[in-house]
């Protein structure tokens, strides 16, 4: 009875706090030496390769790297010699701080870091300052900027392996960049691809701006470098080992029918509002979670459309 009680008070707790179940980041094998931790929540993943010469993590969140530098811990120690962020949002880029002690090298697009100064460190400080529960992993804590920012392409050579880093341009942000490594025969995708989930709006800070037609063209430019890619990683959801150039597909097709159903209905005569009421996701994707996220979608497809019909 007592038991019971208590798992009562904990839910009202849970319930009144907006506190959540503790996130965890499930290590999943990629390739050898290369580990995706995968978010237990359908939140922002991260990706941890080791080498002879030390580690590179890409990804990190200030609420949960540390499960990251953990798991890093225990396999190596060896120390963190760089860090990659996808893009500027909080749940890839937020985290670097845990890393502090390594002093790795941070990497990253220069819109990236703009994006960083002047949206998600005002939005870092501010989570920091509050006392909101779900806040309580920013307290005592920086954002840390990256210290290279480029354009274009790079091309790191670290521990025998080569990363080639690519600034793929806008679609889910305002500028996302992959990481292909030839030598593993895996792609760090970011938040380009997602799977198993709907994928979110871009966002940074509050601030929205994904991009449909650059998505689709970034997903068209990286499908026609035809690389010997065993796995294409994903920036939310799971990994789906071996499945190579399909996940890429399946995240292009999501978003060509899904704006086709948003044009049938404008064609239909319906508006936004009644789009975003009436909307049938498509059988085929019926099974992805975080349906809830769709919302912001309605309106982007929406609004691209009627804007230049992409
Ligand atoms: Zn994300």
């Amino acid at each position: 009875m007592k038991a019971r009680l208590a798992l009562l008070l904990g839910l009202v707790w849970c319930l009144s706090t907006g506190a959540a179940a503790p996130v965890r980041m499930t290590p999943v094998k990629i390739a050898e030496n290369v580990y995706l931790l995968q978010h237990s929540q359908g939140s922002g993943n991260s990706t941890v390769v080791f080498t002879d010469d030390g580690v590179l993590v890409f990804d990190f969140h200030i609420d949960n790297a540390d499960q990251t530098l953990a798991f890093i811990r225990k396999q190596t120690d060896k120390k963190v010699k760089y860090l990659i962020s996808s893009h500027s949002a909080g749940d890839h880029a937020s985290g670097a701080w845990h890393f502090r002690e390594d002093k790795p090298v941070y990497i990253a697009t220069k819109n990236q870091i703009h994006d960083l100064r002047m949206q998600e460190l005002q939005e870092f400080n501010e989570r920091k300052n509050s006392n909101d529960p779900r806040n309580a992993g920013y307290k005592g804590k920086e954002l840390i900027p990256p210290d290279i920012g480029f354009d274009g392409t790079m091309t790191l050579y670290f521990g025998g392996l080569t990363f080639q880093i690519t600034a793929e341009g806008r679609g889910h942000s305002t500028g996302d960049l992959t990481v292909y490594i030839p030598q593993k025969r895996v792609y760090l995708m970011g938040d380009l691809l997602d799977t198993e989930i709907h994928p979110g709006q871009g966002e940074s800070a509050g601030v929205f701006y994904s991009n449909v037609k650059g998505w689709v063209q970034i997903l068209d430019n990286i499908m026609a470098r035809n690389l010997a890619v065993e796995t294409y990683v994903p920036g939310h959801g799971p990994a789906h080992l071996g499945r190579g150039m399909k996940d890429l597909e399946e995240q292009k097709r999501y978003f060509v029918v899904m704006r086709d159903e948003v044009a049938k209905m404008i064609a239909a005569g319906k508006n936004l509002e009644q789009i975003e009421k009436e909307f049938k996701i498509p059988q085929e994707f019926a099974h992805y979670t975080r349906p809830e996220r769709l919302k912001s979608f309605y309106k982007l497809f929406y609004n691209q459309l009627m804007e230049t019909g992409y």
